[in-house]
């Protein structure tokens, strides 16, 4: 059996728990359709920085590869003006780096050679620009779902050590920064470390856990790096956590006091990812394998009326007198999908005197959570605001 890969990308899940390198390797890889987009967003940023920043590919190429990728399914107006929002905030950290130093070097799509410290360990650094003190290696994150922060961001920092492996002989840096811009949630997010503090992770942190996890040592240890790993349906380890932090020991007096509900609700965060964890991989089972679970069955679930043919249905009621209006309102796009038709710019300029963001309702996040915290009078504003709006 050869021994487990280690990547950049999965490295929060390897550091934390270095067995489950060699344990995902039971399993398949999982398809997602977000990173067929991402992929593809990846594309279209390179060949719009190549023209715009690197000045690498010439006008008439340029404008033959954007018009082919505008042919793709996942081009939309609305990626196109994310990736130009990317493409303008690498500008501006090229001409900064420019200022600083005139020879400044602006290079796409490099490999990252981070083996020293993780074997055959690479990845891809999106844009990597080069100063005479400092190396700056920028990651485009295309998804919206959960903020990337670069801090700590043990991705972002094997892509440091490998930039600074790749042009250290070179060059004589004092400074990495790493940085991911995720255009859709408008995140930009910078870690700089010290050449000393990126290579003592290195040495101290990185090296050791990955000589641990290629072989497939270490303790296994959950918490939310689960969330992707491909075991994390039937990992022992996960589930043994999982039912201890349930069992909690409910002291005296009858009622729980905050101190006890904030724990509670701690523990309930990963609790509930890996109940629905369980629950989606059973019925997966049970629906296309016919695995049969003690004490459980497959049913028919709820279901709701639909119609089958709207167009006949209308005709149908109009004969009879109806009001074409009445049984077939005419609805406005709603704003996600009328600023994916427009693009970001056009919905912008022609609608935004028409775009309110009421406060979103109050919501308990741990104290770790970037948003800056309300008051309760503020949350109560929100509901009460709530209750006016007529039905
Ligand atoms: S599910 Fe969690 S505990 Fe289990 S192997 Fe994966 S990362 Fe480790």
């Amino acid at each position: 059996m050869s021994h487990a890969k280690l990547s950049a990308s999965g490295s929060h899940r390897w550091l934390s728990c270095p067995p489950s390198a060699l344990l995902e390797r039971e399993f398949p890889d999982e398809l997602s359709p977000y990173a067929a987009e991402g992929t593809f967003a990846h594309e279209l940023a390179e060949l719009r920085l190549s023209r715009a920043v690197a000045n690498t590919c010439k006008p008439s190429a340029y404008t033959s590869k954007l018009n082919t990728l505008k042919e793709n399914d996942w081009y939309s107006a609305e990626m196109g003006d994310h990736i130009d929002q990317y493409v303008t905030q690498i500008s501006e950290i090229y001409l900064a780096a420019k200022k600083a130093c005139k020879d400044a070097l602006v290079l796409l799509e490099q490999r990252l050679d981070f083996s020293d410290w993780v074997p055959e360990g690479f990845g891809t650094g999106d844009v990597v620009i080069i100063s005479d003190d400092a190396v700056e290696v920028i990651d485009l994150k295309y998804g919206k779902g959960v903020p990337v922060s670069a801090e700590e961001n043990s991705q972002m920092r094997l892509y440091g050590l490998g930039a600074l492996k790749t042009y250290g002989l070179l060059y004589d840096f004092t400074r990495i920064r790493m940085t991911i811009i995720q255009p859709r949630l408008d995140n930009i997010s910078t870690e700089e470390l010290s050449e000393d503090e990126l290579l003592r992770w290195a040495r101290e942190v990185v090296a050791p856990t990955a000589a641990q996890a290629i072989a497939g040592e270490g303790e296994f240890s959950s918490g939310e790096h689960c969330r992707f790993c491909k075991a994390r349906f039937t990992c022992r380890a996960r589930a043994e956590r999982n039912l201890e932090l349930a069992q909690y020991e409910f002291k005296n007096p009858a009622l729980l006091i905050h101190a006890e509900i904030g724990d509670i609700l701690t523990r309930t965060m990963e609790l509930s990812r890996w109940a629905s964890d369980i629950q989606n991989y059973a019925l997966e089972k049970a629906e296309r394998h016919g695995v049969k679970f003690p004490g459980w069955k497959l049913v028919e679930g709820r279901s709701v009326r639909k119609y089958t043919d709207e167009e006949a249905i209308a005709k149908t009621l109009m004969t009879k007198g109806y009001e074409e209006d009445a049984v077939m309102p005419r609805i406005l796009l709603g704003i996600t999908a009328m600023e994916k038709l427009l693009g970001k710019k056009a919905f912008a300029k022609l609608l935004l005197d028409y775009i309110e963001k009421p406060p979103g309702r109050p919501t308990l996040v741990p104290e770790s959570d970037k948003r800056p915290e309300i008051s309760s009078a503020q949350a109560a504003a929100v509901e009460f605001a709530e209750e006016e709006v007529p039905v």
